[in-house]
């Protein structure tokens, strides 16, 4: 017997890498290519130190507040993390503790699967089609779907559900109706919606929110606002999964969000003319990197988030991603089944872009 015996072991979870150097193209990590809003850097530089002998607010009200207002929900219906990575592993650790199965789409965000091995949930992957579409009915949870006979499908009675939309690393957005689907077809679970993209394209869930009290709603100020290196993100939902996750995150750390974050995170929610500007920027190079990448014999699922998800026709995403990274040109590559053929370019400035472009075509040349 040894201590080594009681180690909870895992395998964790590995972020894209974060190189420092002088000139590169960075698009692996889906950040976003500008700066936050100016009052985020105002807000910064005018806080007192004075201040940070103190601790912040437990329940990080302003955030929460100017969130509410800018959302159109109640305080008591949002919650706030480091993150949106912090905010779902709250999420699993509150609403996940059945001995049935969660479920996620096989070809999905891969923290999924480490949050449910750490928490020892278990879980099931159904498989996205052969379009990289999540087919709705696989999530089905309702076993008054099952007839007579009393033969159900194998999610009937699942122990929650959660996917990403748009979905992630595919860019894939799912119809707002088809969301509404798997929300209405799982009610005696929680079904959470990861909505790290969805400011880049597609209709939100959370006008659902009013309508499913078990439908819990994550976003990140991560891409849309700028502020990956921040780490703000929040939940929105029903008074009473909000008040659940509180009391979970209550006994595991009181102050999870600083000072700055806060300050921080307020400003950039105020400045809504500044975020729809950005956003609209990062949209206009995607649409146009579309186009650039098609030229150079690409193809990808229809994209919805601040990324492509990318094939190309005959050169291998493992040799480029390597040709690429030795040219200080960072995408993201994921050696697993079914998305090795795929290379996930986040979308930088115009003239980052223009930069992979350029190589693209020089290293393709031939080929
Ligand atoms: N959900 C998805 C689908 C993501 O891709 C990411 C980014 N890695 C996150 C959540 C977490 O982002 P953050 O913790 O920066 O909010």
């Amino acid at each position: 017997m040894s201590w080594e015996d009681n180690v909870r072991r895992v395998v964790p979870y590995v972020p894209g890498e974060q190189p420092d150097k002088a000139h590169m193209v960075k698009l692996n990590t889906n950040e976003n290519p500008y700066p936050p809003a100016p009052g985020v850097a105002r807000a910064i530089s005018s806080m007192p130190e004075e201040t940070l002998r103190l601790y912040p607010d437990p329940t990080a009200g302003s955030l929460v507040n100017a969130l509410a207002e800018r959302y159109g929900v109640s305080p008591d219906q949002v919650f706030v993390g480091v993150g949106s990575d912090d905010v779902l592993a709250m999420a699993f650790l509150t609403f996940f503790n059945s001995d049935k199965p969660i479920l996620f789409p096989d070809i999905s965000y891969s923290f999924y699967s480490v949050w449910a091995d750490l928490y020892r949930i278990p879980y099931r992957r159904p498989a996205l089609d052969e379009d990289f579409r999540i087919r709705p009915e696989d999530y089905f949870g309702d076993v008054s779907e099952c007839g007579e006979t009393g033969k159900c499908g194998e999610t009937a009675g699942n122990g929650g559900v959660i996917f990403p939309n748009p979905n992630a690393p595919t860019s894939l957005y799912m119809p707002l109706d088809q969301v509404e689907e798997i929300i209405r077809h799982n009610p005696d679970v929680v079904v959470i919606v990861d909505e790290a993209y969805i400011d880049f394209g597609g209709e939100s869930a959370l006008p659902l929110v009013a309508k499913y009290d078990n439908l819990l709603v994550v976003q990140t100020f991560s891409k849309s606002r700028s502020l990956a290196g921040m780490r703000i993100g929040f939940a929105i939902g029903n008074p009473k999964l909000i008040k659940a996750m509180s009391d979970v995150k209550y006994s595991f750390n009181s102050y999870t969000m600083n000072r700055t974050a806060l300050a921080a995170g307020v400003e950039a929610v105020k400045d809504d003319a500044y975020f729809q500007e950005m956003v609209g920027r990062v949209i206009a190079t995607r649409e146009k990197a579309k186009k650039r990448l098609t030229e150079l014999g690409f193809t990808f699922p229809e994209p919805s988030a601040n990324f492509i998800f990318a094939k190309h026709a005959r050169v291998p995403a493992k040799e480029l991603f390597t040709a690429l990274r030795a040219a200080d040109i960072y995408v993201r590559y994921f050696d697993a089944p079914r998305i090795s053929d795929y290379l996930r370019i986040t979308i930088g400035t115009d003239e980052q872009m223009e930069e992979l472009y350029q190589f693209l075509e020089e290293y393709l040349k031939g080929r």
